[in-house]
């Protein structure tokens, strides 16, 4: 791998948007860097489902175009990667998914849409997690991804395409979508940003539904304010998603001022497991001094209801999972499976169509909302919902955001936790509370265990989400981590 086409595959946003404003660099150059890297790697990788080669090409052009005619939008020419889970007309959506083999979508969801506006350059459509369900990437119905630092880990998931993609520079921005911590987990395991912002302020419209009242699309990056950027180019309120909030937006890369005094940074003791991983624990722990040594004031705060989020989403995302996925029949959705009759027709196209997690959400989901069960599990879940949004209403009250571990370990080996699906879900025991409450949440690096990223977790406010990218940004520009990246050219 050249090393001039490396250099552009690590270049932060913020760096290619100058270079390119100056025409350093050309979009059409930025673009080949990134595609002659995805051919050389990503056979190994396995971060795309679906490259978009011929129609970034010609975004690129276009973007070359603005640019010398001095109209560049915020993203003109900035590479990035779309989780398939968000629906393109210029390529299939899968969401990793046999049953949507082939799905081409008549409309682009609304962040794609906003990309385009902003200028971006689309790459491809990256690997997920079967319709998202999971926490390894190894649910994809097409291939496992590679963590870029050791080819033997997983990515993290379910967006382990976006968050590996953006790690080993085969993109220099992502999208993904966070329904437990689908976003923030695999950036920690990855070494990079990723931001789950708050439940209204990104439009869902044309992402594929998993659990709808959790679910949010957001930013991967390798910097803050790269995160901060494509955070702004896609937020905002859109009539097609009545969940979408009318809130202003703001310039969120504008706020990253560095200055943490006064800000008071809440330590929820409940932020601690059984299984933790020392590695984990030490580079989280000095995390939390490097934060109060740039001024902030730590505070402790307690969130007495975090023990029982697991439990609450697990009967919460299936059940909502059960009655979204109930549209892929083959009729309107889904690649149909021809039997003698239509009932099993149904049958063998749904049998066949998803993968064994999916079925085992639907079959969890079905029996919590069944007359009978619906109390006991449904409704039960609920109440307890409001009980974990009610401990970070009170614990706002005296912490402007809350610092934790993304995850309780580092990126685990391929394999090592695909026949115990409880194991896989307490991946994300640290992450669930905050899609439970609604609020927004980002993992930044913040070092290694074993030569492999730790993530820090900052949670905020509802839509405070500039509190909590200041609060990041401080904390990476004081420390190395995000400067370093993984060497996967070695490997091509
Ligand atoms: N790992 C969790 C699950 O499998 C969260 C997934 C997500 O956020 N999409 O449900």
């Amino acid at each position: 791998m050249p090393s001039a086409s490396t250099e552009l595959a690590f270049l932060p946003a913020a760096a290619a948007r100058r270079l390119l404003g100056s025409r350093q660099v050309s979009a059409v150059e930025l673009a080949e860097a990134h595609l002659a890297r995805i051919e050389a790697l990503d056979a190994d990788l396995g971060c795309y489902l679906h490259v978009m080669g011929e129609t970034a090409r010609s975004q690129a052009e276009a973007a070359d175009a603005r640019i010398k005619a001095g109209s560049p939008a915020p993203l003109t020419g900035i590479p990035v990667a779309l989780k398939d889970v968000l629906c393109t007309t210029d390529a299939p959506t899968t969401a990793g998914s046999r049953i949507l083999a082939g799905f081409r979508s008549p409309y682009d969801a609304t962040v794609v849409a906003r990309l385009r506006d902003a200028g971006a350059v689309v790459l491809g459509k990256a690997n997920t997690d079967e319709f998202a369900m999971g926490s390894s990437n190894e649910n994809s119905a097409y291939k496992p991804v590679r963590n870029p630092w050791r080819r033997e880990r997983v990515p993290g998931g379910s967006s382990g395409g976006p968050a590996a993609a953006v790690a080993g520079g085969l993109a220099t921005l992502a999208l993904g979508s966070d329904t437990g911590g689908s976003i923030r987990q695999p950036a920690g395991f990855c070494g990079v940003v990723g931001v789950k912002p708050t439940y209204g302020r990104v439009s869902r419209y044309g992402l594929i539904a998993f659990a709808s009242s959790l679910d949010q699309i957001g930013p991967f990056a390798r910097t803050v304010e790269d995160a901060a950027m494509l955070l702004t180019a896609i937020a905002g309120p859109d009539p097609d998603d009545a969940t979408s909030v009318p809130v202003p937006v703001p310039d969120f890369a504008a706020t990253l001022d560095g200055d943490l005094r006064g800000l008071r940074i809440g330590i929820a003791r409940e932020y601690n497991v059984d299984g933790m991983e020392p590695g984990v624990e030490v580079a989280v722990a000095a995390a939390i001094r490097r934060l109060e040594s740039l001024g902030a004031e730590l505070v402790e705060v307690s969130l007495p209801h975090t023990e029982y989020a697991l439990a609450t989403y697990y009967i919460t995302a299936p059940a909502e999972a059960s009655a979204n996925l109930a549209r892929f029949y083959g009729v309107r959705y889904g690649s149909v499976v021809e039997a003698p009759t239509l009932l099993e027709t149904y049958q063998r196209t749904r049998g066949e169509g998803f993968g064994p997690e999916v079925k085992r959400r639907i079959m969890l989901g079905t029996y919590a909302l069944s007359s009978g069960y619906y109390d006991a599990y449904y409704v039960k879940a609920q109440k307890v919902r409001t009980l974990i949004k009610q401990d970070f209403d009170r614990a706002w009250e005296s912490v402007d955001v809350i610092v934790a571990p993304t995850s309780p370990t580092v990126a685990f080996h391929l394999g090592a936790r695909t026949t115990d699906p409880y194991q896989m879900y307490l991946a994300d025991v640290f992450t669930i509370p905050a899609n439970m409450a609604g609020i927004p949440g980002i993992s930044i690096p913040c070092g290694f265990s074993d030569g492999l990223p730790v993530g820090l977790q900052l949670l905020g406010k509802p839509f405070d989400e500039a509190t909590m990218l200041k609060v990041a940004h401080a904390y990476e520009q004081a420390e190395p981590w995000h400067t370093m990246h993984p060497e996967v050219s070695g490997h091509a």
